[in-house]
């Protein structure tokens, strides 16, 4: 009401003692300490040209902070969606690489150290980390030891876990260490606890 008042009441058509738009402009913006704008504050509050040219340089200011903060903000969201976006693609490729699949539901099985000479070595990237072993048929639900062995017998990376029953096939998901392991031939040994171990033919890549 009172804006509306002042834009009619205080007619200046000769701007009689008007300080000039740049000194509005500035005033509107707060680009002008209180200190300084304080001498045209009653000039304002009385010439109804100058509250009417403040009154527009305000609007346009605020329009402009307004389209500032909006670009601001979409930056921000830009460059946040960008490095969530690449994280997650470092972390997924991260998990592929650490994640191998080792199926045994059709190797024959040798007790002890003994191996069939006739079978493909099972094969591990010394990257993997998360284990997934697919048990041979009929093996059963419960605890397994999984180690690694050299091919005389010294065991140089251990893990236990336990096998569940999913879509019709036992498998065991476990945590081994590799990358300390040199490439080469290895078994891989598996038991019950307290069993004997089963030995299948290893390459670590
Ligand atoms: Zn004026």
């Amino acid at each position: 009401m009172l804006g509306r008042g002042l834009r009619k009441e205080f007619p200046n058509p000769k701007r009689i003692g008007c300080p000039g738009a740049e000194v509005l402009k500035k005033i509107a913006s707060r680009k002008m300490p209180l200190s300084e704008a304080e001498v045209w504050l009653d000039h304002l509050g009385s010439c109804s040209p100058c509250y009417g040219d403040f009154s527009k340089f305000r609007e346009a200011s605020q329009r402009g902070r307004k389209q500032a903060l909006l670009a601001i903000a979409a930056s921000i969201l830009l460059v946040g969606t960008v490095a969530g976006w690449a994280l997650l693609r470092n972390w997924n490729e991260n998990l592929s690489t650490q994640t191998a699949t080792l199926d045994l539901r059709n190797r024959s099985v040798a007790r002890g150290a003994e191996t069939n000479p006739d079978e493909q070595p099972l094969e591990l990237p010394r990257a993997a980390k998360n284990l997934k072993i697919f048990l041979p048929l009929g093996s059963g639900e419960g605890p397994y030891d999984v180690r690694i062995v050299t091919p005389s017998g010294e065991e140089l990376a251990g893990s236990s876990g336990t096998a569940k029953l999913n879509d019709h096939v036992d498998s065991l998901q476990l945590v081994l260490t590799l990358d300390s392991l040199r490439p080469g031939k290895y078994l891989l040994q598996i038991r019950r606890p307290e069993s004997e171990w089963i030995s299948y033919p290893l390459v670590l890549r």
